[in-house]
């Protein structure tokens, strides 16, 4: 009884898991290769509770709009548009990972809103939790374990605090008490024992077939019946493929799959054709918790149409149970069909959205604020929210240049954080001086003198005073410069035609304050701060960055300029994510950096008034010239050379929006589609080593024995 239990466990795992690879395959290859091609998929999905069948169906051929023909590839009746919400792509999370700790918080959470609307949480006696992949390799010192364990305790990835998290999960540890569900509304918890050492298994070697980044929970009943299991992956960015979640029938084991001595990777990569549990490719477009609050067509994935024909329900029903033919039953917490939230102007890629933002007269901010409002914000929410993600970003900018001196960041790399020094000597002479910072707001005061200014006046006038002072005697001091140490050694011979040249500091501001800004985020996140994925914990440096100069240098009407910036960016990083990737395990770092410095192209530009051509052509230029850019940083520990990476993508972002800016509309050869098009491409002929692996490049010409192998960007 035990073996065929278990092989009807395996079944129905083999099943669902090969649909997660044949949905993602399919989803993906159609969704990044056949722009223009007419489709027609069907997922069948099975609702035991009501005994129907729904047909999931996406037929651009059946367009019902003729007015469509100055939309690029655009059809009204295409449900693969590339819209999510802005509120997807930034949000707001903790430290340092967005695939290995915002993820898996996220799919703790998830996993135990699941048992509760199925209505098994107060059955639960015992949880078994399994880690694979990168996620098991990074290690515990990358706060997968923490950020998992507090999720399934419902702690909420935008607001815990983030010092609460190693306390809880040392409390959890000593006590071997597991609180699952403890932030859900109605008191609907229920603590459990939870014993870290047995029941948290890392699988390192192993890795599920749907993404490096996996995580299998199991749950038992007091009995150690097992009441239901599911696998959900961490993609990037925070978002999170959520497994159906599978209920054995009474008939099967209680022991967990990965238990059963089953040859796992050999199982989990069969291919299968049929249809069992589908429902996995839509949670790549929302954050949700609960399915019910994402938006109504990224709810579905694609427009639900019930079957009329009784037989044909009892056919595919049929077809179904017997691809699929274990006790297992799917759980479907789909109860609302799609309705009005569909967005107002959704586009697919960068032609049908500047032809939308043409024939409506709107900006490109303007667009996605209308889209956001569809999607069922109000203004008010709206403005709430893109505040908080600025807030939260200029807070994480404060915390990294407000950190103390001389301290090193976490990890085994010991990396001392440069942002403090940094900004002591940038602003010198300023008021108020760092020590004295306030927290910034919209119409933040910090620092109150301009860059031009500074050049001509109190910090760049320092460094020339100073430079000035002895620049023959080559023995500057660095004394006051927040350095210890003695005067430099003057490196060549003082007796030769070419003397060599005296030390100087140059002073840049612009590129100085860039500099800044994008290293103090990522120190803040290296450090498990609270941050903003943008749109991934790797990258998040290089947005705020862009964004705090233009309100602390440039703009007049600081509200409008955040709301612009963000809401322009967000609709360009839709096109990355729709049209090729924004993980670094599909694509290396252009998917990360390359991406966040194309989307602040795109806004700086947006703030400078630039037309949405010219915001699209700064996109492009954005991405072009991080093509090719791989992901290899030493030890897996996002340090080098993704903190620097940050401050470079900054200074990048405004070349190429200042490029575009003077350059005459209509005159770019490369659009922002063919970029796209060209860096799917590149993800592809690239090689894993170079996709966030840490095999390769950097990561092993450097000499370092760091046992970490896995990056956790
Ligand atoms: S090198 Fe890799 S880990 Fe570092 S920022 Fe780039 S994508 Fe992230």
């Amino acid at each position: 009884m035990r073996n065929v239990a278990a092989q009807r466990l395996g079944l129905l795992q083999r099943a669902w898991q090969s649909q997660c690879r044949l949905h993602s395959k399919l989803g993906r290859k159609s969704r990044l290769e056949s722009m223009t091609h007419v489709r027609q998929s069907q997922i069948l999905t099975y609702t035991p509770q009501s005994k129907q069948v729904r047909l999931f169906t996406n037929d651009s051929a059946s367009a019902e709009n003729g007015d469509n023909s100055d939309l690029g590839t655009y059809s009204e009746a295409d449900h693969e548009h590339a819209v999510i919400s802005a509120f997807d792509l930034f949000s707001i999370g903790i430290g340092p990972s967005s695939s290995h700790t915002v993820g898996p918080m996220r799919a703790g959470n998830i996993f135990v809103a699941d048992l509760n609307e199925a209505g098994l949480l107060h059955k639960v006696h015992k949880i078994r939790i399994a880690i694979y992949g990168s996620l098991a390799l990074t290690g515990e010192g990358h706060m997968t374990p923490s950020a998992l364990i507090l999720g399934l305790e419902s702690a909420d990835v935008e607001t815990v605090d983030t010092s609460y998290v190693p306390t809880r999960f040392a409390q959890i540890k000593e006590e071997k008490k597991l609180y699952l569900g403890h932030g859900l509304a109605g008191g609907k918890g229920k603590e459990i024992d939870f014993d870290y050492e047995r029941d948290f298994r890392w699988e390192w070697g192993r890795k599920l077939p749907l993404h490096s980044n996996g995580m299998r929970f199991t749950v038992f009943d007091e009995e150690g019946m097992m009441l239901a299991t599911n696998d959900m992956f961490s993609v990037g960015g925070g978002f999170v493929v959520n497994g159906a979640l599978s209920k054995p029938s009474n008939s099967l084991s209680a022991s967990p799959p990965a238990e059963q001595g089953q040859p796992e990777s050999k199982e989990l990569q069969t291919e299968n054709s049929g249809s069992g549990p589908a429902d996995l490719a839509e949670n790549m477009f929302y954050k949700e918790i609960r399915r019910e609050d994402a938006a109504g067509d990224r709810r579905t994935g694609s427009e639900i149409k019930p079957l009329g024909s009784a037989d044909e329900s009892a056919a595919l029903i049929e077809a179904r149970s017997t691809e699929s033919p274990s006790g297992s039953v799917l759980i479907d917490p789909i109860t609302t069909e799609t309705g009005p939230q569909k967005p107002r102007y959704p586009f697919r890629d960068g032609q049908s959205l500047l032809a939308l933002c043409n024939k409506h007269n709107l900006t490109i901010a303007q667009l996605v604020y209308e889209n956001e409002k569809s999607h069922g914000y109000t203004d008010e929410e709206i403005h709430e929210k893109i505040f908080r993600i600025w807030e939260v970003m200029d807070q994480s900018i404060l915390e990294g240049v407000r950190a103390p001196l001389d301290t090193t960041l976490p990890g085994s790399l010991k990396l001392r954080r440069r942002a403090p020094g940094l900004y002591n000597r940038l602003t010198r002479g300023l008021y108020p001086s760092s020590q004295g910072l306030t927290t910034p707001n919209v119409s933040g005061q910090l620092p109150p003198t301009k860059p031009e200014d500074a050049n001509s006046s109190s910090a760049a006038g320092s460094f020339q005073l100073e430079d000035k002072a002895k620049p023959t005697t080559m023995a500057l001091s660095r004394k006051g410069l927040g350095g210890k140490r003695g005067p430099p050694r003057v490196h060549g011979s003082l007796y030769h035609p070419i003397m060599p040249s005296p030390r100087r500091r140059t002073a840049l501001p612009a590129m100085d304050y860039l500099t800044v800004y994008a290293i103090a985020v990522n120190e803040t996140n290296a450090a498990g701060g609270r941050i903003v994925t943008a749109p991934t914990n790797g990258a998040a440096g290089i947005i705020p960055s862009v964004l705090k100069y233009i309100i602390e240098f440039i703009s007049d009407d600081p509200e409008r300029d955040i709301l612009t910036f963000l809401l322009t960016a967000s609709a360009i990083g839709m096109l990355y994510k729709r049209g090729a990737t924004i993980s670094a395990a599909e694509g290396g770092c252009m998917a990360e950096v390359g991406v966040a410095c194309s989307m602040a192209a795109g806004a700086f530009a947006a703030c400078m008034g630039a037309s949405p051509e010219t915001i699209e052509q700064a996109a492009e230029i954005g991405i072009e010239h991080n093509l090719g850019l791989t992901c290899d940083p030493i030890g897996g520990l996002v340090l080098i050379p993704c903190v620097e990476r940050n401050a470079l993508g900054a200074i990048k972002a405004i070349s190429s929006a200042n490029l575009a800016l003077s350059s005459d509309t209509g005159t770019q050869k490369v659009s922002l589609d063919d970029a796209i098009r060209a860096m799917r491409l590149t993800a592809q002929g690239m090689r894993s080593e170079f996709k966030e692996t840490s095999l390769s490049g950097l990561a092993t010409s450097v000499s370092m024995n760091i046992p970490v192998s896995v990056p956790d960007c």
